[in-house]
Parts: C-alpha cells; sequence; structure tokens
C-alpha cells in the first residue's frame, strides 16, 4: 500500500510553515486521540500517521529530505517505514505541540478526563495487558496477581492551582464570525487541561511529578470468561498529574488450549476411546473434566458415535445463567494387526447374527445426535 504524503496526512499545502504545520497537527492529534476514540482502530490510524507525518515535518533536516525524496528518504535506515512509532513516542512530542508545565513527559495526554462537578479532570493513560488462563481457572474463576509498571505521583510532589486558567482547564476564547460574537472552550495551553502545575517534586520524579512504580494488583476474573474478552480495572492504569483520576487496567483474556477438552460456548466435547472388548463388554473409564477426573460407566454394547451427556459439567454461563454439559463422544477403536488366533475368532464371527449389524428402531441418527448436542 502507498503510504500517503506527509502533507496531505496533516491537510496543510506544501508551502505550509513551521507553525502552520504544528497548528494542523494539533489538531489532528486531538481529534483522534485515543481517549476520545477508545477502541477504534482507525483513530490510532490516523493519530499514528498524523504524529509520524509531523515527527517529520517539523524537523527541519527531516523535512528536507523529504521534499527531496519523498518516503524513500527514511527507508531502511531505521526511519519511519510503516508508522514505527509507538504510543509513548507520541505523547512525548506533545509537551511541544501542547505546551504546559507537564509537558515533555511522556504518557500524560492532558485530555480526554470527562467532567466531573463542572470540573474538567485529566485522566491518566489507560494500561493493557494480557492474562493466560487455563480451562480450569475458565470455569472456576480465579483471581490473578499481575505485575504491572504504571505511572504514580511521587512522594513529596505537590501541585498548584494554573493561574492562566484558575484552575478550570480550559480558557473561553471570543471570536468574531459572520454569525456575531462567539464564544468557544479550548484547553489550556499553560497546564494542558490539568488545571494544576508543577509547585515542588523530588528530583527523582519526571517533569510531571511522576514515577514508573512496579505494583502488584490482583484482578479477579469471574468464571466463564472467553477468550478476546476484555476486563476492566478501573483505577489501575497510570495516575494522573495533580487532581486528576488514573486510568484503567485492560485485560485481555486469553485462554490457553486443554490436553483433552475442547470448548465450544459453554459447552465441553471430551473424546473417548474404548477397545472393541470394552464396547462389546462394558467397562467404566475415567475422564478428564474441569472440576478434576470423574468415573463414567459405558454399557455393553455401546455403538461408535454415541454421545454421552454429563449435565452441569461444561462451563458456567458468564451471565450467571446455569451451566454448559460435558459430552463425551464414545469412538470405538477397532484393532489394526491381529495374531492368528484372533484372526480366525473374527473370521469365523463374519456370518454370526449377533455381529450383523442391526440398527434399533428409535436408534438416533447421526443428524438427530448433532442435533441433541446443541439443545
Ligand atoms: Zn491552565
Amino acid at each position: 500500500m502507498a503510504k500517503q504524503d506527509y502533507y496531505e496526512v496533516l491537510g496543510v499545502g506544501k508551502n505550509a510553515d513551521a507553525s502552520e504545520i504544528k497548528k494542523a497537527y494539533r489538531k489532528m492529534a486531538l481529534k483522534y486521540h485515543p481517549d476520545k476514540n477508545p477502541d477504534n482502530s482507525e483513530a490510532e490510524t490516523k493519530f499514528k500517521e498524523a504524529a509520524e507525518a509531523y515527527e517529520v515535518l517539523s524537523n527541519a533536516d527531516k523535512k528536507a529530505r523529504y521534499d527531496q525524496f519523498g518516503h524513500q528518504a527514511f527507508e531502511g535506515n531505521g526511519g519511519f517505514g510503516g508508522g514505527s512509532m509507538n504510543m509513548d513516542d507520541i505523547f512525548s512530542q506533545f509537551g511541544d505541540i501542547f505546551g504546559g508545565a507537564f509537558g515533555g513527559g511522556g504518557g500524560f495526554s492532558g485530555f480526554g478526563g470527562g467532567f466531573s462537578n463542572g470540573q474538567r479532570r485529566v485522566k491518566g493513560t489507560n494500561m493493557r495487558i494480557r492474562v493466560k488462563l487455563t480451562l480450569e481457572e475458565i470455569a472456576n474463576g480465579v483471581e490473578k496477581k499481575v505485575k504491572v509498571r504504571r505511572k504514580v505521583q511521587a512522594s513529596g510532589t505537590t501541585y498548584k492551582t494554573c493561574s492562566t486558567c484558575n484552575g478550570a482547564g480550559q480558557v473561553m476564547r471570543v471570536t468574531n464570525t459572520i454569525l456575531g460574537r462567539m464564544q468557544t472552550a479550548t484547553t489550556c495551553t499553560a497546564c494542558g487541561g490539568a488545571g494544576q502545575i508543577i509547585d515542588k517534586k523530588p528530583n527523582e520524579a519526571d517533569a510531571q511529578g511522576m514515577l514508573v512504580k512496579e505494583e502488584t494488583v490482583s484482578i479477579k476474573i469471574p468464571a466463564g470468561v472467553v477468550d478476546g474478552m476484555q476486563l476492566k480495572v478501573t483505577g489501575k492504569g497510570n495516575e494522573a498529574p495533580g487532581n486528576g483520576v488514573s486510568g484503567d487496567l485492560l485485560v485481555a483474556i486469553e485462554e490457553e488450549a486443554h490436553a483433552t477438552l475442547q470448548r465450544e460456548g459453554d459447552n465441553l466435547h471430551y473424546d473417548l476411546y474404548v477397545s472393541l472388548s470394552d464396547a462389546v463388554l462394558g467397562t467404566s473409564k475415567e475422564i478428564d473434566t474441569v472440576t478434576g477426573k470423574v468415573r463414567i460407566k459405558i454399557e455393553a454394547g455401546v455403538q461408535s458415535g454415541k454421545i454421552l451427556r454429563l449435565r452441569g459439567k461444561g462451563i458456567p454461563s458468564i451471565n450467571g445463567y446455569g451451566k454448559g454439559d460435558l459430552l463425551v463422544h464414545v469412538n470405538v477403536w477397532t484393532p489394526k494387526t491381529l495374531n492368528k488366533q484372533q484372526k480366525d475368532f473374527f473370521e469365523s464371527m463374519r456370518e454370526d447374527e449377533h455381529f450383523e449389524p442391526k440398527p434399533e428402531v428409535g436408534d438416533k441418527s447421526f443428524f438427530e445426535k448433532v442435533k441433541d448436542m446443541f439443545s
């Protein structure tokens, strides 16, 4: 896919000067910011593209190379071939773009927090992790302790009210338009929308008064979760500077494959192989379930393809309505090698009436069995 022209990405002309480029990028960054567009991959792509375009066009040297050679200027030398900037790189530009006391540090977005009591509160960025679960853990519910490295306010950091916006986080601007005077609210550039700026901070803290700290977070995972599902631990993402609210920890569920059980919604399937002798004479077999092994009875004369339903031995419904079943599929194992004596025995049984297939009236057809499985 051909890469879009950096000037087109930002919506400016080829002769745009530095301040026009900056202004255009600021507009794009605000519009497509991930905090404003949660789980919107299109917005995320646009956000990254804009950041990449700005990264090049805001640097006189890179801009000159780009103007002369286009995208080829950055290919194959560790440049931005294919949007390699990560979110932290992008956020670290924001001090430059939005200015203010919190600028320069990564991660702090400066907006997107929603409103509380009429006052804007800045929200820390969300963090994402993946948690692998066994089928047993999914069936029974589990509490997982995970280590995360999150941004927290360094102790000893103090903030003071931003004097530019008096703590509101935004400033009102009056403009004259053909429709008359219009008042619009814009994010305060002095504090990046936080309403507060740094007063004092310990040396080890970053420009926002933040530190990265390793913490153990306990995540309660309810029974019945599904692979790909996302849980939210409110407030366990990065903290925000000042009186902002913490971001969330988003936990993506990954289901590990089970050695013998296959999951299908809330039901489980188990393939049981029995010998010809066991099928003829009947037996009992131990099988795996998500709550440990159970022994089941196999009637004499069991047919291959028979499905035994163990009610309630499946996965609990995530909505809390009951449990799925465990469906045991019986497969009769036909021996592939026989000695002389065995061969003679089966040969003598060829014409025997007991070995003649006689499906009984009332035996379910294959399709009826399948229908049963899903009922
Ligand atoms: Zn301010």
